[in-house]
């Protein structure tokens, strides 16, 4: 075993040790429930969880039902009176119960299509969206950048790369020393930690964090849930970091009198946020920001935040509840006399950019109002108008030349996987049938 996975043998067993057995986390664990698990039972399932972390595997039945489910909504964590990270401890004994029935090629396999599938989506779109000079300097190795502050972006944001530029808007407005760095060269590796291919996410997550030692930075701000949570607790608990790892939103509240000095006169909005919690104290963040937006309203909505800790990843194997979630929104924000949505992170924008085409109201990420406020943002999100599915043409005009700038080619072929990728996801959406036939005809005229 390497000495990455033997940390993470001890910090389940350290869970192991100090969890008491009252069995709160699975009581209060909301996909457990989804599936139909009893509540009752929660002793055994977690006098399961501690068996498999002390003896190994497999895991008994209920507990790898529980394994199977989890969608790291951390409900479990913030339920523990011991305050141990049971998502982390989850998360761990999924690993190793999937190493106990599967030879580790059969989870290299799976997450290498997946990785592949995601980077060619992430790429055509990134491409079809952001000049190159912008692209180049995101992918740019992280341990050649100088910056006191390294903006990690990730990977699938640049699906809805409109958000990246307005971060960099709202750093640039703060006259901070920054680079942004991302793409999937500097991947956290969650596919691969997700199928058991430690080995592999060794080479890839671990190695993408110790990037960012290396290039120096002392504040390394993280825009993806799904990487903040990975670093959290797959990298930063195994080893502390020479860096500040936070996430952007904590890091702009934080700094919200520096921001509100910069704020320009806004034009009047209602607003509700889409909010999930389990990842730190973004929501706060967001809604302290937003609260101090000249002539923004926040309209509070009950909401089922604690489902997931955001859309899409490993909520999207809850497709009914997903749906019920982003309708129960959009139609509670109409009925509230809402203007507009905000979203927290791209995948939920990604789901929800589509709500325009059936409900009146707008729909945008947090970065957008922020980096709008302070005078500059204003960059075109062609990732709503292809989920929205009214008129292409200036979507396809971007494309075009965004396309020849990067000198990338989409075939017929290409179009019909990315629609796949992007309508077959849980979401708002309109017609689909006008991305493919628009983008179809782009991919005949090349
Ligand atoms: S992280 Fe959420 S879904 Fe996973 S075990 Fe904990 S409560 Fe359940
Ligand atoms: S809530 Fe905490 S102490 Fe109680 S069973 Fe779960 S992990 Fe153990």
């Amino acid at each position: 075993m390497s000495a990455y996975a033997d940390r993470l043998e001890a910090l389940a067993a350290e869970a192991a040790d100090r969890c008491t057995g009252c069995g709160m986390c699975f009581e209060v664990c909301p996909t457990a429930r989804e599936i139909g698990l009893d509540a009752g039972e929660a002793k055994a399932r977690v006098a399961e969880l501690s068996a498999l972390t002390c003896d190994g595997g497999p895991a008994a039945d209920g507990l790898q039902k529980w394994l199977n489910a989890c969608d790291g909504s951390a409900r479990c964590s913030d339920a523990c009176p011991e305050g141990i990270n049971v998502r982390q401890w989850v998360t761990i004994a999924k690993l190793k119960a999937l190493n106990a029935v599967r030879p580790r090629a059969v989870g290299a396999t799976n997450a290498a299509s997946r990785f592949r599938h995601m980077a060619q989506a992430v790429r055509l779109l990134a491409s079809m969206q952001l000049p190159s000079e912008t692209l180049k300097k995101i992918l740019e190795p992280a341990e050649r950048r100088t910056a006191e502050i390294l903006f990690y972006t990730g990977c699938n944001v640049l699906r809805t790369p409109h958000i990246v530029l307005n971060v960099m808007d709202i750093l640039d407005a703060l006259q901070l020393d920054f680079d942004v760095v991302g793409g999937t060269a500097h991947c956290c590796g969650v596919y691969q930690f997700q199928e058991a291919d430690l080995p592999t996410y060794e080479r890839m997550g671990h190695r993408t964090f110790q990037r960012f030692g290396q290039s120096g930075a002392s504040k390394v701000l993280t825009w993806c849930p799904t990487c903040t949570k990975n670093f959290d607790e797959l990298e930063k608990d195994v080893e502390e970091p020479f860096f500040d790892l936070a996430h952007i939103s904590e890091f702009l509240a934080a700094n919200l009198d520096a921001l509100k000095a910069r704020f320009v006169d806004q034009p009047k909005r209602r607003v509700v946020i889409h909010e999930h919690l389990g990842i730190g104290a973004t929501v706060d963040s967001i809604r302290k920001l937003l609260s101090a937006v000249p002539n923004l309203e926040l309209v509070e909505l009950v909401q089922d935040s604690g489902f997931s800790y955001a859309c899409g990843g490993q909520a999207a194997k809850f497709k009914d509840r997903e749906q019920a979630i982003h309708r129960g929104l959009a139609e509670g924000a109409v009925a509230a006399g809402a203007d507009t949505i905000v979203t927290m992170y791209h995948s939920c924008h990604r789901a929800l950019a589509g709500a325009e085409a059936a409900y009146p109201l707008r729909v945008v990420n947090f970065t957008d109002i922020l980096a709008e406020a302070l005078g500059r943002g204003g960059h075109p999100d062609y990732y709503r108008l292809y989920k929205a599915g009214g008129s292409m043409d200036e979507a396809v005009a971007a494309a075009r030349r965004f396309l020849a700038d990067n000198g990338v080619h989409v075939d017929e072929a290409s179009v019909q996987s990315l629609t796949a990728d992007i309508f077959n996801e849980t979401s708002l959406a309109g017609s689909r049938e006008a991305f493919a036939q628009a983008f179809t005809a782009l991919a005949r005229e090349q």
